[in-house]
């Protein structure tokens, strides 16, 4: 969990090639639904180019069949999802029918001023990697994310602490310091 910009995927791509199982972030499926015209990135692309959240059935119908795919069958790691107690309740549903449970809740505690920062770094480098920069990195759009983030987000960090599942790691720190403190909070479990 963090806010965006708080460098989710930077750490889970690391965990990917670390543990061996795939990463399943709710923004690159819906991104991806989008790209391929598919029912459910019509609906959402107008939503995520403004920086609001979609819908909470959406997003949980594409996690639950997400992760009937043979790669999660050894564990997987959420990046964006939950976003939403509400989320957060579907998730424990969909663990428990599975029989499994979450090692633990993983948040990256950030400086908000300087996640802008980090927004404009991530559109500069894409721009000169040729790639094509996601269309809710812009001023506005980021500002609604942090805003979503603060009302919806925030609260599923509270709701992961009270049940004792929530590790906090300085996501201020260089990304390899990062890196390690993510892997003492797993050790430590
Ligand atoms: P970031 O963490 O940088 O904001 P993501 O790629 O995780 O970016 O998400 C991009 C957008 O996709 C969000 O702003 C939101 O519109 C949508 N989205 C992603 N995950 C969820 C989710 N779990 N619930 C609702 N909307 C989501």
């Amino acid at each position: 969990m963090g806010p965006p910009g708080a460098g989710k995927g930077t750490q889970s791509a690391r965990l990917v090639a670390k543990y061996g199982v795939p990463q399943l972030s709710t923004g690159d499926m819906l991104r991806a639904a989008v790209k391929a015209g598919a029912p459910i990135g019509r609906q959402a692309k107008a939503i995520m180019d403004r920086g609001d959240l979609v819908p909470d059935d959406v997003v949980v119908g594409a996690i639950g069949q997400r992760l009937e795919a043979p790669d999660a069958a050894n564990g997987f790691i959420l990046d964006g999802f939950p976003r939403t107690v509400a989320q957060a309740h579907s998730l424990d549903a969909l663990l428990k029918e599975k029989g499994l449970r979450l090692d633990a809740v993983i948040e990256l505690v950030v400086d908000e001023r300087a996640l802008l920062a980090r927004m404009e770094m991530r559109v500069n480098e894409t721009i000169a990697g040729g790639g094509v920069v996601r269309a809710d990195d812009n001023p506005l759009s980021f500002k609604s994310r942090l805003e979503a983030y603060r009302a919806q987000t925030a609260p599923v960090s509270a709701y992961y602490a009270g049940k004792g599942e929530l590790k906090q790691v300085d996501g201020m720190a260089p990304v390899d310091a990062v890196s390690a403190a993510i892997e003492a909070a797993l050790a430590d479990r």
